[in-house]
């Protein structure tokens, strides 16, 4: 395939009166790892819940290995190879790590390769997914979207409420899921730990783009660093 495997093309989120997303406009090309990055109620999350079919844009269009999924449920999106990891994981606590990830994959397709990956899960996978720590449960709510063989895979906050160490490993998952070939877009306030992870980068406030480029690029600019990324 020649062009961007994802492309959102001025794109509007409203809630009643709240306009969240004011015309973003981003792409991902295939095997990249882009990322979102901005404060807290930049609109981060509305994009992707609308890339995934959570949401419903106002306005825009989204194009996902050039077909129009502007308003395509989540549900066939997954079965087409783009899954969401959603925000705050959303593992079912009582069923176990198997049950878990059976639920991302119908036939059961990918567990193997998953338990591969993270062994981890592996071990646990008979144990209630509400008994592993809050890293483990990070890694669950990754490997539950990986075992639908996703080509496009979006994260959302996957750092948030973890241990510095802990950040450390999805960040090194992260870099793995790139480096095996599949796109990331991942969503993050944590924007310096985010930018060194990926290939480019778009800086959102107040639901508006207000800068991009190459990852490398935006860490080395002082406006960018100064206003949004802070001090280390
Ligand atoms: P966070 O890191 O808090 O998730 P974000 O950058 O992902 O922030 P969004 O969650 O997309 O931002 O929110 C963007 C704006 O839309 C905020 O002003 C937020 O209060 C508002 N908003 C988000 N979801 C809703 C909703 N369901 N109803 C009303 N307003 C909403």
């Amino acid at each position: 395939m020649t062009g961007p495997i994802l492309t959102v093309e001025d794109l509007r989120v409203r809630y009643g009166r709240v306009e969240a997303v004011r015309g973003v406009s981003f792409d991902a090309a295939a095997g990249e790892l882009v990322t979102l990055v901005g404060a807290n109620g930049a609109g981060k999350s509305s994009i992707i819940n609308a890339v995934s079919g959570l949401v419903r844009p106002r306005g825009g269009r989204i194009l996902f290995e050039g077909r129009d999924i502007t308003r395509t449920p989540a549900h066939r999106l997954v079965r087409s190879g783009l899954v969401q990891v959603p925000e705050g994981r959303q593992i079912l606590a009582t069923l176990t790590v198997e049950e878990n990830l059976r639920l991302g994959a119908p036939r059961r397709a990918g567990i193997g390769e998953v338990y591969g990956r993270f062994p981890v899960l592996a071990e646990r996978r008979r144990s209630p997914a509400g008994t592993l720590s809050g890293g483990e449960q990070q890694m669950l709510a990754i490997g539950r979207a990986l075992v639908a063989r996703p080509r496009l895979i979006l994260l959302d906050e996957p750092s948030m409420g973890l241990a510095p160490r802990i950040v450390d490993e999805v960040f090194g998952v992260i870099g793995e899921i790139r480096s095996s070939g599949t796109t990331v877009v991942l969503v993050e306030q944590n924007a310096r730990r985010a930018l060194r992870a990926a290939d480019h980068g778009y800086i959102l406030a107040s639901g508006e783009i207000v800068h991009s480029g190459p990852a490398a690029e935006l860490l080395g600019d002082d406006r960018v660093v100064q206003a949004y990324l802070g001090v280390e």
